[in-house]
């Protein structure tokens, strides 16, 4: 089932999400939801909050680029109750865009790779590194666990260029 999005401007994006407690059929139904809601809307990654739902769990599927110059669909991960356990010294920009923030696009920057501890939907706790996007992803993901949205990651004058855009985007989605 497609689940409405949560906009920027709804209190949910917000809060510090709550851990999982328990792998069963309504956590499976959520994850389901999340994956076809991330694919519904072009997404690559899709944390609950963005769905409403105050929990610490996101979903992510990087397209994996072909010998011919196209993309196909990778294989969707689930990370449950995620900790990033260590992050590089080693920093790159890039631009970001997120489904809960329609057309509004910014460069961040942020380590280039990370270790991470989460729990995954066999209930196993497993420690995995990852660089470039499929670490940025993790990180832009994990923000919103923590009700940190990627444009809190941009200062100065790119980020106050922002503002009128923010402005609209929280009016035109006020209630959703
Ligand atoms: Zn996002």
């Amino acid at each position: 089932m497609i689940l409405p999005l949560a906009y920027y401007g709804n209190p949910i994006l917000r809060k510090k999400c709550k851990r999982v407690e328990a792998i069963d059929d309504d956590l499976r139904k959520l994850v389901a939801d999340l994956e076809e809601t991330m694919f519904a809307h072009d997404g690559i990654g899709l944390a609950a909050p963005q769905v409403g739902i105050d929990l610490t769990l996101f979903v992510r599927n990087i397209p994996t680029q072909t010998s011919h110059d196209q993309w196909v669909p990778g294989k969707t991960e689930v990370f449950i109750n995620p900790k990033i356990l260590e992050y590089s010294q080693e920093k790159d920009w890039r631009g970001e865009g997120c489904l809960s923030i329609p057309n509004l696009y910014g460069e961040v920057e942020r380590p280039s790779r990370i270790k991470v501890e989460y729990t995954n939907m066999e209930g196993n706790r497993v420690t995995a590194e990852y660089s470039g996007l499929k670490a940025r992803n993790i990180m832009h993901e994990n923000d919103h666990l923590n009700g940190v949205l990627f444009i809190d990651r941009i200062y100065g004058k790119e980020r106050q260029e922002m503002e009128q855009t923010l402005r609209e985007i929280k009016k035109k989605y006020a209630g959703k």
